[in-house]
């Protein structure tokens, strides 16, 4: 038996000026995609903006049900798009952000558990690694290089 160490390092910016231009045009635009998310019942409207390695954007919001699983979280419907309009091509960069009535949008949102499984197949299904940029409308931004680093000992067979 031996014990592994698993450890990912990030990067952490201070503010939306710290990122250079096209960072501040991708999430920009995942802020902006926050209006186009159906959440009547979380009241928390996520937005998503992902750079394909082809330089197409492509944006989405959380779509909620009243069935409560039948849900969609915003990096899930942007995945969807892209693999529906651009089959295999690679996520260079995947921005999010949120505002809510229920909580400052001062701090990074991250992905949710499923949406991790789900990025870490989209990055196996096109072998490029999708980065990921994590902000809301003000405060710190953190950036991944590698979302798969999100989700270690990942669901696969
Ligand atoms: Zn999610």
């Amino acid at each position: 038996m031996k014990e592994e160490l698993y450890q990912f390092s990030y990067k952490v910016y201070e503010s939306f000026s710290e990122l250079d231009d096209d960072d501040k045009m991708l999430l920009k635009t995942a802020q902006d995609a926050s209006s186009l998310a159906y959440a009547p019942y979380s009241d928390v409207h996520v937005g998503a903006a992902a750079k394909l390695a082809n330089g197409e954007i492509i944006k989405g919001g959380n779509q909620e049900n009243a069935s409560f699983p039948a849900g969609l979280c915003a990096e899930g419907v942007v995945m969807a798009v892209a693999a529906a309009r651009f089959p295999r091509v690679p996520i260079d960069t995947l921005a999010i952000s949120y505002n809510s009535s229920r909580t400052e949008s001062d701090h990074p949102i991250a992905p949710c558990g499923i949406c991790r499984q789900s990025l870490e197949e989209f990055r196996a299904k096109t072998g490029s690694p999708v980065r990921l940029l994590m902000g809301g409308l003000s405060g710190k931004i953190y950036e991944v290089s590698d979302a798969s680093a999100l989700l270690p000992l990942a669901f696969r067979f």
